[in-house]
C-alpha cells in the first residue's frame, strides 16, 4: 500500500497510528533512480513502514547553483515506487507499507519565522566544504528537520555522498538522536559510472569523459590493496584541472590516514562542464 502526504500536518495525524520502531526513513529530493531505489529497497526488507521524502532542500544549494533548475519529477516518481511496490510484492503483504512524504511547499518544513541551523562543525570543512561553503549546513538542517517529523528509527542514505553520510553519523552521535543510520552501497551503470540526478545533464562526450572519475578510483584502489604507492598517480591526477579533490582518507572520520588505518576510502570530485560529480571506493587495508 502506497500512502502520499504532502503537508506535515497530514502526515502527523497519520503517525501517531505508527510504532517508531516499525519506521523506515529514506531522504531524497526526487528525480529517483535506481540508487535511491535501493535505499528504498533496504528499507522494505528492514521495516513494516517505509517512508520515503521527496523534498529539494532550497538551503543546501549555494547562491550559484543549480535549485532552481533540479529536476522535479513527482509524477515518475510516484510511477518509480507504485512499480517497486508491485514487484515487491508488497500487496500480497498488507503488513508493508510506502508512504510517501512531499512537503508541497518549503513551510512544511521551515514554518515562518524558522531560524535554525544545525552544523556539524570541522568535517564539513573539507572535501565538499571547500567547494560548497554551506551545504551541509542546509543537509543537516533539513534532515534533522525531516528525522523530527517522521520518527524513524531507521535511516537510509547512499554511499555515493559518503561525506554527507559521515557527517549525519555525528550529527546522530553529538544530538544523540535514537535512529540508526544505514550506508548502501553505490549503484552504478554498466559502465562504472555511479547514478546521479545530474547525469542526465551530460553530453555524450561529457559522459565519456566521466569515466575517467570511476577508472580513477579504481586504479588507486587496486595500488592500495597492492601495496603498492598511490601517491605520484593522486599527484599527476591533481595537474588534471577537472578535479576539485582526489583524496585517500580514513572512511571513518575523513581525516588523514596512517599505518593503524584499517578501512580507506578513495574519494573524488570531477568536474564536467557546470557539473560537479561526486564518487568513492572504500578499501579495507587488513
Ligand atoms: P539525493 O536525492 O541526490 O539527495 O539522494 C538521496 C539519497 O540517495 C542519498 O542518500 C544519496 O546518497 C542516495 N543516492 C544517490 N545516488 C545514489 C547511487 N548511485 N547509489 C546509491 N545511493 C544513491
Amino acid at each position: 500500500m502506497i500512502k502520499v502526504f504532502t503537508t506535515r500536518e497530514d502526515f502527523t495525524n497519520y503517525k501517531f497510528g505508527l510504532a517508531h520502531d516499525s519506521i523506515g526513513i529514506i531522504p531524497t529530493m526526487g528525480n529517483l533512480h535506481l540508487g535511491h531505489l535501493s535505499l528504498l529497497k533496504q528499507s522494505l526488507a528492514d521495516n513494516t513502514v517505509s517512508v520515503i521524502t521527496i523534498f529539494v532542500n532550497p538551503k543546501q544549494f549555494g547562491p550559484n547553483e543549480d535549485f532552481d533548475k533540479y529536476p522535479r519529477t513527482l509524477d515518475e516518481d510516484l510511477a518509480k515506487i507504485s512499480n517497486l511496490a508491485l514487484h515487491s510484492d508488497l500487496s500480497s503483504n498488507d503488513k508493508k507499507e510506502i508512504i510517501v512524504f512531499a512537503p508541497r511547499n518549503n513551510d512544511e518544513i521551515y514554518p515562518t519565522g524558522f531560524n535554525t541551523i544545525i552544523s556539524v562543525k570541522q568535517l564539513t570543512q573539507k572535501l565538499e566544504g571547500k567547494f560548497r561553503p554551506d551545504h551541509f549546513d542546509g543537509v543537516t538542517t533539513v534532515v534533522y528537520r525531516l528525522f523530527k517529523i517522521i520518527g524513524a528509527k531507521n535511516a537510509y542514505f547512499g554511499q555515493k555522498d559518503f561525506q554527507q553520510c559521515i557527517v549525519i553519523k555525528k550529527m546522530i552521535f553529538d544530538l544523540e538522536l535514537d535512529i540508526k543510520l544505514n550506508i548502501l552501497p553505490i549503484v552504478r551503470n554498466t559502465e562504472g559510472l555511479a547514478l546521479s540526478s545530474r547525469n542526465q545533464f551530460l553530453t555524450t562526450e561529457e559522459r565519456m569523459a566521466a569515466l575517467h572519475l570511476s577508472k580513477t578510483l579504481k586504479q588507486i584502489e587496486m595500488l592500495i590493496k597492492n601495496k603498492e604507492d598511490y601517491k605520484p598517480i593522486i599527484a599527476n591526477e591533481l595537474n588534471n584541472n577537472k578535479w576539485d579533490y582526489l583524496e585517500v582518507l580514513n572512511a571513518e572520520n575523513l581525516e588523514e590516514p596512517n599505518q593503524q588505518t584499517s578501512k580507506l576510502v578513495v574519494i573524488g570530485a570531477f568536474k564536467l562542464g557546470v557539473i560537479r560529480l561526486l564518487d568513492n571506493i572504500l578499501v579495507q587495508t587488513v
